[in-house]
């Protein structure tokens, strides 16, 4: 049977609000074996023997994390289909570079309230708000779909059409197309795509967003295989009784279904 590493990636220096995401990886397994639920997916696999714990990586020096993580996804991603949990979303940038050495050309199928596509954040091109920009610069991905989008503002609007991102706002939910690939995907979930009534434990609430459902019926329609993936901004600061970190832990269990459904 296929199995399923997952990585923590403990990293928040790059987020520009608060800091307590880089101990996301921490809340969001202990969740996942909480025994007020069991590891079967919704799908019909029982993930107990799958999921293969790595333990965090080690990120205290900030001048070579990026290095680290993108190792990592390369050595990890050849083998196996990752599961990465942060961390803030600056890391999914060296998340792609690796993945692209391991596997090639994927599609991204990104969930998130915000674009993340700024050219640069408060002087930091690494910022948490630049990952898609920096990866669309360096043609990481052949494709890249953010769903859940509602806070656009010009320079993000100027961004989509230079680099042809494909947005699904929240402002069309009603009218939505359903997604077809044809390349691998791979899955970048940050949890503040979903409405803070779900998933408050993160770091900045944007109202409007997405139900829990409506996210898992997205994932649960990707037609390609899902190659890796990572579920980002968890912020147990922020969290209330530990729903957000049950929360990202469904997604998990749903994305690694969806792994081993093909
Ligand atoms: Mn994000
Ligand atoms: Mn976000």
């Amino acid at each position: 049977m296929r199995r399923i590493p997952v990585i923590g990636v403990p990293l928040d220096h790059n987020s520009s609000y608060l800091r307590g995401s880089a101990r996301g990886p921490f809340s969001l397994v202990e969740a996942l074996h909480c025994d007020s639920a069991n590891l079967w997916t919704e799908t019909g696999f029982d993930l107990g023997p799958v999921l293969d714990h790595r333990g965090a990586l080690d990120l205290s020096d900030r001048d070579t994390a990026f290095k680290v993580i993108e190792e990592t996804a390369a050595e990890i991603g050849r083998s196996g289909r990752p599961i990465f949990l942060g961390g803030d979303h600056s890391v999914t940038y060296p998340l792609v570079r690796g993945m692209k050495r391991a596997v090639g050309d994927f599609t991204i199928l990104h969930f998130d309230a915000h674009p993340d596509c700024y050219h640069e954040f408060e002087g930091n091109p690494y910022s948490h708000a630049c990952p898609f920009a920096r990866i669309m610069e360096e043609g990481l991905c052949t494709r890249l779909v953010s769903v859940g989008i509602r806070t656009a503002h010009g320079h993000q609007r100027e961004q989509r059409e230079k680099f042809g991102i494909q947005w699904l706002e929240m402002k069309d939910r009603a009218h939505w197309p359903v997604l077809s690939f044809d390349t691998p995907v791979y899955v970048s979930v940050d949890l503040d795509a979903l409405d803070p009534a779900f998933a408050p434990g993160i770091s900045h609430h944007e109202p409007g967003g997405m139900t829990t459902r409506e996210l898992l019926d997205v994932l649960h329609a990707v037609d390609a295989p899902i190659i890796g993936a990572d579920i980002v901004e968890l912020n147990p600061d922020r969290d209330l009784n530990g729903v957000t970190a049950m929360v990202g832990a469904k997604i998990l269990r749903e994305i690694a279904g969806m792994m081993l459904s093909d």
